[in-house]
């Protein structure tokens, strides 16, 4: 492995899990509380591997396909990983992500909640759910538009019988995020639920501030990506 990036990603994991820590003390929240999901879609191999040597297990990707790429063999490499899907889900790439995921943080519609449940259904391997809002209503951005969130939260859980950990939301890229954090933090909790996947490396300590249960942090820890 190169010496040069492993120290690298080591000492932006450490830096960031400091200014987790700290954000959290800030607003008196226990930083256990908030789980550092590393973002390592369009990252070398070696830079991956250098968070795992760092000790971290709680990674995310936003592409099915991609991530079996690198994570079908690190996952018999390394024990302990919890995979996030942070990407859309099609239809057809249901299958491999049940089977790769540990997480799925982007339930949009009843087609794919269905589907979901039924590929659980069948291969008995239940994986925690995260509904992503479109909490900026952006017409290109995946996403159930906030007017639309309760009645599908109730579907997922009651008709297709998903088990839903949070609300996930990615806020227009420019705008202020603090108020798409604090609407989805509401959203949750008028629905009883505890997960908030929200914050990215720009933004992660307002996103801990207004209760992020999971921040997805990319570029901070693993520097930037190949396009
Ligand atoms: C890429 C990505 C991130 C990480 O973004 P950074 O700015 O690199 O931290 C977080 N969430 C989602 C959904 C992403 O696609």
């Amino acid at each position: 492995m190169n010496e040069t990036i492993e120290k690298t990603v080591a000492a932006n994991y450490q830096a960031v899990k400091d200014r987790i820590a700290e954000a959290a003390r800030k607003c008196a929240r226990d930083p256990d509380g908030v789980t550092l999901v590393a973002i390592s879609k369009r990252q070398p191999l070696e830079r991956i591997e250098a968070a795992l040597e760092a000790g971290h297990r709680v990674f995310g990707e936003n592409r099915v396909q991609e991530a079996e790429g690198h994570w079908v063999s690190l996952k018999e490499k390394f024990s302990g990983i919890r995979l996030h899907l942070v990407g859309p889900l099609q239809s057809n790439k249901v299958k491999p992500a049940v089977a790769l995921f540990d997480v799925i943080e982007t339930v949009d519609r009843p087609k794919i909640a269905n589907a979901l449940a039924k590929e659980m259904n069948r291969t008995g391997k239940l994986v925690p759910c995260f509904i992503q809002i479109n909490t900026g209503e952006e017409p290109q951005k995946a996403g159930v538009v906030p007017g639309e969130a309760d009645d599908f939260i109730a579907f997922c859980r009651n008709e297709a019988g998903l088990k839903i950990q949070g609300l996930m939301c990615i806020p227009p890229f420019g705008d202020d995020p603090a108020p798409h954090f604090a609407l989805l933090a509401d959203m949750a909790e008028r629905n009883g639920l505890r997960g908030l996947s929200m914050g990215m490396s720009a933004d992660y300590e307002t996103a801990i501030r207004f209760g992020a249960t999971h921040i997805r942090v990319g570029t901070a820890i693993f520097g930037e990506r190949e396009s």
